[in-house]
């Protein structure tokens, strides 16, 4: 069976094997109770994944202290914030994906133009203001953003993506990314129709229940 570490591995080399990471950009973290570790593990600091095996990851506590000679990714603090702050996240993305990041850059929130965004828990992805990588005011802006959502964009920066495990925050990372894409192209060709609030009320309710997108 795997552990922690070697499905934190699998996770990152699958972000660079869609694309939706290049280069040493965008990390991943999980929660981890194995072997007396209450914490969570975090991909390291500009590693190129190729470079990486199931030891480079950074085992955390959520003090902020980590374990010796390794150095975990430079956004390790919202990692652990919304751990810390979510029962029900397990698992975090964060990616510089060309869509989420291209409207992030536009500090544009993602209205419901397709019925899909409900996956990430509300009828929007917010768009998080700006602030310096790394940062405390990086990871509280985050915070505040993924209220009640599983997924936000960092203006000027990237996205944000959370699941209940690392499959599931894949999941979320690819549908947002997807709906980036799709609003993206749409408002080449026009101004995309809204849906109301009645009708992704009908969504959320037809959601109830309904595989691995089933919201509560
Ligand atoms: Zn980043």
């Amino acid at each position: 069976m795997q552990n922690q570490c070697e499905r934190l591995l699998i996770i990152a080399q699958k972000l660079i094997a869609t694309g939706l990471n290049k280069g040493t950009a965008g990390n991943a973290s999980v929660r981890c109770q194995e072997n007396g570790h209450d914490g969570f593990l975090v991909t390291p600091s500009g590693m190129a994944v190729e470079d990486m095996n199931a030891a480079s990851m950074v085992k955390m506590q959520f003090d902020g202290s980590y374990e010796a000679g390794k150095i975990p990714s430079s956004e390790w603090r919202f990692h652990r914030d919304i751990l810390a702050s979510r029962a029900d996240i397990n698992a975090i993305i964060h990616t510089h994906s060309m869509f989420a990041t291209t409207l992030a850059c536009l500090h544009k929130d993602i209205p419901p133009f397709h019925y899909m965004i409900a996956v990430v828990g509300g009828d929007t992805i917010r768009c998080a203001p700006y602030a310096l990588f790394g940062s405390q005011a990086l990871s509280d802006n985050a915070l505040a953003a993924l209220s009640d959502r599983k997924a936000c964009l960092l203006a000027n920066h990237g996205m944000i993506a959370l699941g209940r495990d690392l499959d599931d925050a894949l999941a979320v990372t690819i549908e947002a990314e997807n709906l980036c894409e799709q609003y993206w192209r749409a408002m080449q060709i026009g101004e995309p129709n809204i849906l109301s609030e009645a009708e992704m009320r009908e969504v959320f309710q037809q959601f109830k229940g309904y595989g691995k997108w089933a919201v509560s």
